[in-house]
Order: structure tokens, then C-alpha cells, then sequence
């Protein structure tokens, strides 16, 4: 598990922690409103936020259905 874990902690280190820790998106993808950082699921893409816990629910059985659109991390 170590090994499988490095490249992430690597990427993390490069990252700063605000950043690593806050969520990809600021519109919520299920229905488009604005997402709050305590709805949040990790994903490949890093962690996505949500309005609510019935669209991160949304999210989670189905996440091909909806598109996350990503803030501009240089911001
Ligand atoms: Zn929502």
C-alpha cells in the first residue's frame, strides 16, 4: 500500500494544502447551484463538492451522468 500511496503524497507536497484540500468545482453538478466544501467526495479528479446531500448521494450512484466543471486552480 505504501508504494501505491507515494505518487499521491508526492503530488500533495507540490500542491499546497489549501488547494490539495479544497474542492475542484464551485457549481454544484447535479443541479447547478452553488456547492458548499462540506458536501464533498474524494474522485479521480480530486475532491467535488455538492449543494446537498441528496445531489452528492446523486453523485456517487451515478457520477458519469453529470459533469463536474472545474475552477481555474491558478486562480
Ligand atoms: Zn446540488
Amino acid at each position: 500500500m505504501k508504494s501505491f500511496f507515494a505518487p499521491l503524497i508526492a503530488s500533495l507536497v507540490m500542491a499546497t494544502t489549501v488547494v490539495a484540500a479544497w474542492p475542484i468545482n464551485e457549481i454544484c453538478p447535479v443541479d447547478a447551484k452553488a456547492a458548499r466544501p462540506i458536501y464533498r467526495i474524494k474522485t479521480a479528479e480530486g475532491p467535488v463538492a455538492f449543494c446537498c446531500m441528496d445531489c452528492l448521494t446523486a453523485f456517487e450512484k451515478s457520477p458519469g451522468k453529470y459533469i463536474v466543471i472545474k475552477k481555474d486552480p491558478k486562480k
